[in-house]
């Protein structure tokens, strides 16, 4: 079974979907079958990879309205390993819709649950609200990853959302962890940086991850070119900050490995094997399908 990760933090602009594109990119690059669901009205993951607006496109809101299979909504992007469900802004329509409807929490777990098995990771776009799109992420989702920025207040802001998590794994989703909090946006430079990472890792200990994502151009350049900071510019220290904070996550969820030489746990071997992919060559086709149906 795949795993499935949130990328949540109810403030906004922090680098949610940064983080989403260029990990599932990562992901994507380390050759293990990884989608993408923009669950954000806004829609930035899915113009992030070159998707432009089209309302007629299958997307997140007719898979949570069970309009369209998972299937269905599977779109191709440039990077062979990685597939898209996009969403559009009548994503906000669902929000309401949903209020009446049986299962309404458990919509986006219901749809993706027959994909599970073909991919290795999947990676959720949250938008920046605790709202029904970010509580369907988090009961469908094995974990949840917290993009933050180095603030003064930086815990404050986020104690809502671990409440969320708690009342969400207390109700709705037991097996519910946190995968880890991610520092973006970072100047290590600076003593408030310095001081706020400090604080960070006396609270979350080792769920604050090793690898931090500094404030760089090209990942902000890339999403107004369609593209992943790796395929934009490969070498740039984004894409590579991004490719290790992967690393770190694929490593942790596979102990079995980690005694042998790192590099190896991100070839096809390590990472497939232990994951039991099963029905991957079916993707292609079904995204085949979505490409001519649009
Ligand atoms: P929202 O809450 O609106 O969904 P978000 O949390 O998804 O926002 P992003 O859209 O990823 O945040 O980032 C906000 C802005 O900051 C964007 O313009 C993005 O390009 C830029 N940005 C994100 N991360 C970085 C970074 N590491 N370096 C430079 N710019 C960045
Ligand atoms: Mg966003």
């Amino acid at each position: 079974m795949g795993r499935v990760i949130a990328v949540a933090n109810q403030k906004g602009g922090v680098g949610k979907t940064t983080t989403a594109i260029n990990l599932a990119a990562s992901f994507a690059a380390a050759e293990v079958n990884t989608l993408l669901i923009d669950c954000d009205p806004q829609s930035n993951a899915s113009s992030g990879l070159g998707f432009v607006k089209d309302p007629e496109r299958v997307s997140t809101y007719h898979l949570l309205l069970g309009e369209a299979s998972g299937d269905q909504a599977l779109a191709t992007t440039d990077l062979e390993q990685l597939w898209l469900i996009p969403a559009h802004k009548n994503l906000i329509g669902a929000n309401l819709e949903l209020v009446e409807a049986e299962r309404r929490e458990y919509r986006l777990r219901d749809a993706i649950a027959p994909l599970r098995d073909r991919f290795s990771y999947i990676v959720l776009d949250c938008p920046p609200a605790l709202d029904l799109l970010t509580v369907n992420a988090l009961v469908a989702a094995d974990s949840v990853l917290i993009p933050m920025q180095a603030e003064y207040f930086a815990l404050e802001g986020i104690s809502e959302l671990l409440d969320t998590v708690e009342r969400i794994r207390a109700a709705l989703n037991p097996g519910l962890e946190i995968e880890g909090v991610v520092l973006t946006m970072l100047d290590e430079r600076t003593n408030l940086a310095q001081q706020v990472m400090a604080e960070l890792k006396k609270y979350f200990g080792e769920k604050l991850c090793a690898a931090t994502i500094p404030r760089n151009i090209r990942l902000a350049e890339a999403p107004s070119h369609g593209k992943a900071a790796l395929v934009y510019d490969p070498r740039s220290k984004g894409a590579e900050s991004y490719i290790r904070l992967a690393k770190e996550i694929i490593e942790r969820q596979a102990p079995a490995v980690s005694s042998q030489p790192s590099e190896q746990t991100l070839t096809t071997e390590d990472t497939g094997e232990h994951r039991g992919e099963q029905g991957v060559e079916e993707i292609p086709a079904a995204a085949d399908e979505m490409d001519k149906s649009a």
